[in-house]
């Protein structure tokens, strides 16, 4: 088992108290198996709802949750886009422990965007991103914690939840007024009709562009308004593991993701570990929404850093 019991008081031969810090055994998170899972989506081409890749990659994702062990729920969705597109999707959910009282929840959404619409070139604007950092680099950390978890059962119950249609938000060139809420289509579904009626968890970590080479995660400002307690428990975790150089100490700007959603509609507080540039012209890493979001830009240290801070809060919950 993984957690040390420090139930007998250890003393050493000064007669003192060697147990005062809990310590927990934290099993580790294999970055190269997660590499693996964020190649193998990008392999499908992108995962654009209403194509065949989306398809065949959705019933990947389902077969590996449940290889892993998770109890597995596909939630079928029908959501209207920005431009009255009526699309169908689906929200994945894998349950780890099912049993447990005690639950988080850990999201990222799968779907890939259907415009580069911030690529240099504007003959790109229409075509579809490769989105491995953008939507596979959360979902490759989140399958690696399910292969983690089956071989290292944890106190608590814990949830991975794949969201789709998060990416068709209306594209920078689009005519008009910019309309509200045309991100996060499967997680705002989902938050109005969760797939379990009264489903909770007592809080949600939500990955979103988790994989590129030096990234900077600062502590984002729907995450801080919802939820600051869980940004504190995950930030001190990170820097408990020596990663204070990717989980900055300093507030960012509020951004309309999946997270905001959850918090709002489902009562769950949640935060988002996002990478956000404040040097780069979008605010977000600098191959953002451009055909450059390929797996060049996944770099393995950077998952690992990602997920070994999950298992460590994982593992520290009871
Ligand atoms: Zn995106």
């Amino acid at each position: 088992m993984l957690s040390s019991c420090g139930n007998g008081k250890k003393k050493d031969g000064n007669g003192t108290d060697t147990t005062k810090t809990e310590t927990v055994k934290v099993p580790d998170f294999n970055s190269d198996s997660a590499y693996a899972y964020v190649d193998k989506q990008v392999s499908f081409g992108p995962r654009v709802p209403g194509s065949k890749a989306h398809l065949a990659c959705r019933d990947w994702l389902v077969s590996e949750l449940k290889r892993h062990g998770a109890e597995t729920t596909v939630q079928n969705i029908s959501v209207r886009t920005y431009n009255n597109t009526v699309l169908s999707g689906y929200n994945i959910i894998g349950s780890i422990n099912p049993a447990a009282k005690s639950r988080i929840m850990l999201s990222s959404h799968w779907d890939s965007r259907p415009f580069a619409d911030w690529d240099p070139d504007p003959a790109n604007h229409t075509k579809p991103i490769p989105g491995a950092n953008d939507g596979a680099s959360g979902v490759g950390v989140l399958l690696e914690i399910a292969r983690v978890l089956q071989k290292n059962a944890p106190a608590i119950g814990v949830d991975i939840f794949f969201w789709d249609v998060e990416d068709y938000g209306e594209p920078k060139d689009a005519q008009g007024q910019e309309k509200e809420d045309t991100w996060g289509l499967g997680s705002q579904y989902w938050s109005k009709n969760p797939h379990k009626p009264g489903y909770t968890a007592r809080y949600g970590i939500l990955l979103d562009m988790v994989g590129a080479p030096y990234a900077s995660f600062y502590q984002e400002g729907f995450s801080l308004r919802f939820a600051p307690e869980v940004v504190s428990k995950v930030w001190s975790h990170a820097g408990a593991n020596g990663y204070s150089n990717y989980f900055f100490n300093s507030e960012s700007n509020p951004i309309m993701d999946d997270h905001y959603y959850v918090n709002k509609y489902a009562n769950i507080p949640t935060i988002d570990i996002i990478h956000q540039d404040r040097n780069s012209q979008t605010g977000f890493y600098p191959y953002w929404h451009t055909l450059k979001d390929d797996m060049t830009q996944i770099d393995r240290y950077t998952l690992k850093v990602v997920g070994q801070t999950l298992l460590r809060t994982i593992f520290y919950e009871k």
